[in-house]
């Protein structure tokens, strides 16, 4: 542990899994907080992004704020439903816009942000990226892009952290390189309940453009199946889930990397990978769509080491 909170504290280019087609869910849930535990929330947007919120005699601890500022005003509005105490802490769990644009409703709101470290640093590096990825997010709401501020957290850890907010434990762990650096999973000990953040979505076909390293990515997931007392995950897309489902995600992603790894180790050019490689085991899964990006995102990386997003 780097670092341990004073105070009241020793005390979400190409899309991310939200925006895309649903294939699998053409008629999409409505949006709806759900109660997991005693002040334990569960902010459901299948369309868009989800997030989490902890509910405390002392303040109030939310992970991710959604898309842009007005969404997480909206956020916003369903905590006061619930509470008047402040929104104390902010965790960014991963650089996407889908989960920081809404930075800017919870600062003014007093929030302070916290991340790991490599997040605020990819944030800086690739927020006009995000911005031209969400334009048609923007419209189709009618949100004003220029509302949209780069907030960065201001606390940082490396490997792990451990907040104390109201007399509930919150842990947050960095367990290296998933489908980004800088993924971070928070457990609630009182809740049994885990938060997973875009490494993991029930059936889902992820963005594989971020990724430094698959292996780590599995690697993860498999700790993450394996968690002791751990009896709800609570993802950053899609409904609530059980471990069994990230085994199954676990399963699909080494399936689809060692299938890609082998064509492209052989030789196979990426035009005849994507032509002859279908997995159609996955036809019914969300963002089956873009198959034949995410083969193309995986021979960028095993061919050259690189992603070209960040460059
Ligand atoms: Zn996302």
């Amino acid at each position: 542990m780097k670092h341990l909170l004073g105070f009241f504290a020793a005390l979400a280019l190409l899309l991310c899994t939200a925006n895309a087609p649903a294939l699998a869910q053409p008629n999409p849930p409505p949006v709806a907080v759900k109660k997991v535990a005693e002040g334990l929330y569960f902010f459901f947007d299948y369309a868009g992004s989800n997030s989490v919120f902890l509910v405390t005699n002392d303040g109030v601890l939310v992970i991710d704020t959604r898309q842009h500022p007005r969404a997480g005003h909206e956020l916003i509005g369903e905590i006061r439903k619930i509470t008047d105490k402040p929104i104390r802490f902010v965790i960014n769990s991963h650089f996407h816009g889908d989960h920081t644009f809404g930075n800017a409703a919870f600062q003014a709101a007093g929030a302070q942000f916290i991340a790991q470290k490599e997040t605020p640093k990819i944030m800086q590096k690739v927020q006009a990226k995000e911005m031209a990825r969400r334009q048609d997010y923007f419209k189709s709401h009618n949100y004003d892009p220029n509302e949209v501020k780069l907030i960065l957290p201001q606390i940082t850890f490396d490997k792990s952290m451990t907040l104390w907010l109201g007399g509930r434990e919150v842990r947050l762990m960095y367990l290296g390189p998933g489908q980004q650096d800088g993924d971070t999973f928070v457990y609630f000990p009182h809740a049994h309940a885990l938060f997973t953040p875009g490494s993991f979505a029930t059936r889902n076909i992820p963005n594989m453009a971020f990724t430094t390293s698959v292996d780590s990515w599995i690697n993860l997931l498999d700790r993450v199946a394996a968690m002791k007392d751990v009896d709800v995950i609570l993802p950053a897309h899609g409904d609530l889930a059980t471990q069994a489902d990230v085994k199954e995600f676990s399963a699909m992603l080494r399936d689809i990397y060692t299938t890609v790894k082998a064509d492209a180790d052989k030789g196979v050019s990426l035009a005849d990978a994507q032509r002859t490689l279908t997995f159609p085991q996955y036809r019914n899964w969300r963002n089956y769509g873009r198959i034949k990006d995410e083969i193309g995102s995986l021979y960028e990386l095993i061919k050259t080491g690189k992603r070209s997003y960040f460059e």
